[in-house]
């Protein structure tokens, strides 16, 4: 007899673009080569440079400016007002509605090495002393993908800031939808764009901050709906990967178009912001809204 639930129960794939993501992480996330742990060689510009200047600087190359990956905690660190940021929900627990083979497993073992407990963090505090509620999502979590745990974390931080009347700023960084999840990772596109409309209908302020990455079912729902639209230089932002975009359109896409500098070139995004102007820039605008 057919059962519905085996139309999910995939072997072990890779979408085109996850698999593009995959090998493109290989070559451009992983952190420059640190020889010695002293000084670090800068895999964009070559340049070796000093480890302690590589972090000081937030992970942005002192040579050439290239901005690499950070984590949510670091990305927390950075933004909010030191000691201010309280996480909301975190007894939200990821399990495995259509019994993927081995992905329990993977969610433990994520757990332990990216040291958080999904891949997004969500939460309130200050940014310049301006009240903001915040989501950051981590690429180093099975690459940011959106599950039914993401999606709900997200959606419940749009609902706390609308029953608080605070903004709501989102730090996007994903692979797209978590195929594990399947048809259940795909609804969260929904459930986060209603809870981001509600959010707009009562008047608050939704920023988000593309980062590198920011693809799939996440570019195509709550990544791209803020009210302001910023990036980080040099970030991919993209919905499918160029080989099915080509082979869908049937034509060669120019070089560089999931670039956040192609997109604000076509209107697609409002503004460019360097990691040391990001905190000011997102302060001015609360305020701006609020005051
Ligand atoms: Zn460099």
């Amino acid at each position: 007899m057919f059962k519905i639930n085996k139309v999910f129960k995939k072997p072990h794939y890779l979408t085109l673009q996850q698999n593009n993501l995959q090998e493109a992480q290989k070559e451009k996330n992983a952190l420059p080569a640190i020889p010695n742990g002293l000084w670090i060689k800068c895999k964009h510009c070559g340049e070796t440079i000093y480890n302690k200047d590589f972090n000081a600087n937030h992970k942005v190359c002192t040579a050439c400016g290239h901005h690499y990956r950070m984590n949510a905690r670091e990305r927390i660190d950075l933004i909010m007002d030191t000691g201010t940021f309280k996480e909301i929900n975190t007894d939200l627990k990821t399990v495995n509605p259509l019994d993927f083979e081995g992905y329990e497993e993977k969610i433990a073992d994520t757990i332990k090495k990216a040291d958080i407990a999904e891949a997004v963090v969500t939460g309130y505090g200050k940014i310049h002393g301006n009240d903001s509620v915040i989501a950051v999502m981590d690429s180093n979590f099975m690459m940011g993908s959106m599950g039914s745990v993401v999606g709900e974390k997200i959606t419940r931080a749009f609902e706390f800031a609308t029953a608080k009347s605070k903004p709501v700023i989102v730090f996007a960084a994903s692979g797209g939808a978590r195929m594990q999840e399947g048809i259940l990772s795909l609804m969260q596109m929904a459930k986060t764009s209603a809870a981001a409309a509600r959010h707009d209908r009562a008047g608050e302020l939704y920023v988000t901050v593309l980062t590198d990455p920011t693809t799939g079912g996440v570019t195509a729902s709550f990544a791209m709906l803020g009210d302001i639209i910023l990036a980080e230089p040099g970030a991919l932002i993209g919905f499918a990967g160029k080989r099915v975009g080509e082979q869908t359109i049937g034509q060669k896409l120019p070089e560089g178009f999931q670039t956040a500098e192609f997109l604000i070139d076509h209107g697609f995004i409002d503004k460019i912001v360097t990691r040391d102007n990001l905190k000011l820039t997102l302060s001015r605008l609360i305020k701006l809204h609020y005051s």
